[in-house]
């Protein structure tokens, strides 16, 4: 299954939520959150074009992603009877200029130049990958058409010299560009065969594996332990007779421990030990542990020593 929201992000926003403010890594993991974030909302501000053009019965993925041999991931894909397309979404800002001979994108912002790789090479490789997925999984091939949309009003294409402009599209132009390549592909399979593929896609979708603390170099000691507070956020509630208490507004909750272990089942790719729990709750009983585990929505896993927990939330998922 595909996550609604993206589990990297989430796993992002756990971290920043623990990590200290003056913690030397803080500035470059905030920075990578906030471009995964503004990704995302440029992937699903595209729904609203896509949802605009008249189509037969088309079906949308989006975020999909495979391994397969080696892993790739598809921003959206579009199902319709009779083609299919791959978009390769861009959210990037300041003039770019499309370089037909290096194959290169080339930003230049506040007078530095960055490259990009060509979105259309990258979309291709999706489009040779997916094909090869389905001929293995014996699912019919349709026309299959590739572009790339570059979703920030800000982006100036500088596209002259580039010869496959009709490819790169903003997100204005997609609607017609879709209902273009709809006219000329009238349908090849039903609508409960094109249902039956996508819910087939959908449920091979793997999530990347991305132990976000390993993956900058963080060690569980860095991070701040406690409860948080639901009414004010301070770090940390007291457990007092059964309950937690706000040490600075006096709040009482009974399940502020919730949040903590949904936090902890991120940032350990759902795999949560008494021990880690005893740490970040702040309790230091593992008898109380248990206790709060059998009322939360977490599934045991492994026995006596190598015993650990897996929320159930993220269960389909990692
Ligand atoms: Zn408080």
């Amino acid at each position: 299954m595909i996550p609604i929201t993206s589990l990297k992000l989430l796993k992002h926003k756990a971290l920043l939520d623990r990590l200290p403010k003056d913690h030397p890594q803080y500035r470059y993991i905030y920075d990578k959150w906030r471009q995964f974030e503004s990704g995302q909302v440029g992937e699903a501000n595209l729904e609203y074009y896509l949802k605009r053009a008249y189509l037969d019965s088309p079906q949308f993925l989006n975020g999909l992603r495979f391994e397969h041999q080696s892993a790739f991931q598809i921003d959206w894909l579009l199902l319709d009877l009779g083609y299919r397309i791959i978009l390769e979404i861009k959210n990037y800002t300041a003039p770019i200029y499309f370089d037909p001979h290096s194959r290169q994108l080339i930003r230049t912002k506040a007078g530095e130049k960055e490259v990009f790789p060509d979105p259309l090479l990258q979309v291709d490789l999706q489009y040779a990958q997916l094909r090869r997925f389905l001929d293995e999984h014996n699912i019919e091939q349709l026309p299959t058409f590739t572009a790339a949309v570059f979703v920030n009003r800000n982006a100036i294409l500088e596209l002259q010299d580039y010869p496959n402009r009709h490819r790169i599209l903003t997100a204005q132009a997609l609607p017609s560009f879709l209902e273009k390549i709809a006219r000329k592909h009238p349908a090849k399979i039903s609508p409960s065969r094109n249902q039956e593929i996508v819910s087939f896609l959908r449920n091979h979708h793997q999530e990347a594996h991305f132990p976000v603390l390993d993956r900058y170099g963080i060690k569980w000691s860095d991070l701040i332990k406690g409860v948080p507070c639901p009414a004010c956020t301070r770090f940390a509630m007291n457990r007092i007779r059964q309950r937690w208490q706000c040490p600075f507004c006096n709040e009482r909750s009974s399940d502020a421990h919730l949040p903590v272990l949904f936090d902890l089942a991120l940032l350990s790719e759902n795999r949560i030990t008494n021990k880690l729990a005893r740490e970040f709750l702040g309790t230091a009983s593992p008898e109380v542990i248990k206790k709060l585990f059998q009322r939360a929505p977490l599934i045991r896993k492994g026995n006596n020593k190598g015993a650990y927990y897996k929320h159930v939330d993220l269960i389909k998922y990692l």
